[in-house]
């Protein structure tokens, strides 16, 4: 049995990976924490948009995981219980300077032999009609697409109960006991053949209060909005300076992100929703034309360095494994992450190409 902590994507996807190879699961979680970082998220996916300079294991990282949604958007079935949507990102430019950022960008991209199109205003407003008319240009990034990661959470609880695994709510886990090949919390004990972390911002507190191991991860706090329009829909997610835009069902657009490093602090803040609504004022489409839904607040598992934590705990145990720290990149690394563990747990490795990503990094 591979007892999962944390019912988050990257909980759910290691679950499901692991049910799919034939093990059993048990997905342990709790409803007592409010601001987890999946039900905020936005769901894009689109590895070269998020690709920073001096982060090509990362980029790799996200490519690896992007295959694997690229096989998922194969199965119809799939695609569309999950809104996959396999539409294109346009960068927009508002100004002149905006225009010589994404010229930047475009000569980025071009050294992973991404191509990308420089598009001036006439021709971003064929592609996006209801776009404001203050348009001065946008970079056209194909394949940089977007899930629905509401839908995709019910999705693999669906599919992992089916399966046969399980998944408990109980009271917030604050320390595991292990005991040979017994783990024990909050007065039930469990037998187990390995253990994967995968609590999010959360995880640093469980392995220290279980192992005493500090991690450098670190809670950094997000808002997205969910809004109704009333105009036509676009087709494309829409990245600003700001902010970034995803089409969904029905005429809803999920709107991302603030990030604050304001502890585990899951309340609105007025100043988080201002710049928001202020951001989308500045270059958005008209805002009377659009109606709030829905505001959302999850806390990003965010490590020092930026990369997730995938491997196991040596000090510890070969038996526990970390899979967090995903940051802001969780909807898509997903499927990579929960691949690493799930052979892992067949071969008591993790395969050289994604060494980089262990807690050994640390001296863990
Ligand atoms: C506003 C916003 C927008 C985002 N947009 C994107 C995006 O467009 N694309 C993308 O790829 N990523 C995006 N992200 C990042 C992504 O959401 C995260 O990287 C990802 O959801 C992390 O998943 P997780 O399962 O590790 O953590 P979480 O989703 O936070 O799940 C952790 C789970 O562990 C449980 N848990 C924690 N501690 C305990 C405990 N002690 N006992 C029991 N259960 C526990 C929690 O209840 C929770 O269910 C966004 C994040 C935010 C906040």
């Amino acid at each position: 049995m591979i007892i999962i902590f944390g019912a988050g994507i990257v909980g759910l996807f290691t679950g499901y990976n692991l049910l799919k190879r034939g093990k059993e699961i048990k997905i342990i979680d709790t409803h007592t924490i409010k601001a987890n970082s999946t039900d905020a998220s936005v769901g894009m996916l689109a590895p070269y948009i998020e690709a920073k300079p001096g982060e090509r294991e990362l980029l790799d990282l996200m490519l690896d995981s992007k295959k694997i949604w690229k096989e998922l958007e194969l199965n119809k079935k799939v695609s569309r219980c999950i809104d996959l949507k396999p539409n294109s990102s346009l960068m927009i430019g508002l100004n002149q300077d905006d225009e010589e950022k994404l010229k930047f960008k475009k000569k980025f991209f071009e050294k992973f032999g991404f191509e990308t199109f420089l598009l001036d205003d006439r021709e971003t407003l064929e592609l996006e009609p209801s776009l404001n008319s203050n348009i001065h240009c946008s970079l056209l990034c194909k394949n940089q697409d977007q899930v629905n990661s509401n839908l995709l959470k019910s999705f693999l609880i669906k599919e992992i109960e089916k399966m046969g695994g399980e998944i408990l709510y109980q009271e917030k886990i604050n320390k595991i006991l292990l005991k040979k090949k017994t783990v024990s919390f909050n007065n039930s004990s469990m037998q187990f053949e390995k253990i994967v972390i995968c609590c999010g911002a959360w995880s640093n507190e469980i392995i220290y209060n279980s192992f005493g191991l500090k991690l450098p991860l670190t809670p950094l706090k997000g808002l997205s909005i969910l809004v109704k329009s009333s105009k036509n829909s676009f087709s494309h997610n829409l990245w600003y300076r700001n902010i970034y835009i995803a089409p969904r069902r029905e005429d809803v657009l999920a709107i991302g992100a603030t990030e604050e490093d304001r502890g585990f602090d899951d309340s609105i803040k007025m100043d988080e929703l201002y710049y928001l609504t202020n951001s989308m004022w500045e270059s958005f489409t008209k805002l009377e034309s659009l109606e709030l839904k829905e505001i959302r607040v999850g806390i990003r598992p965010a490590v020092i360095d930026g990369n997730p934590i995938i491997g196991n705990l040596k000090d510890v145990s070969s038996d526990v494994i970390c899979n967090f720290g995903h940051y802001r990149h969780g909807i898509l690394l997903a499927p990579i992450s929960a691949e690493i563990v799930t052979r892992y747990v067949f071969e008591e490795k993790v395969s050289d190409q994604f060494n980089f990503f262990s807690p050994s990094r640390f001296n863990l």
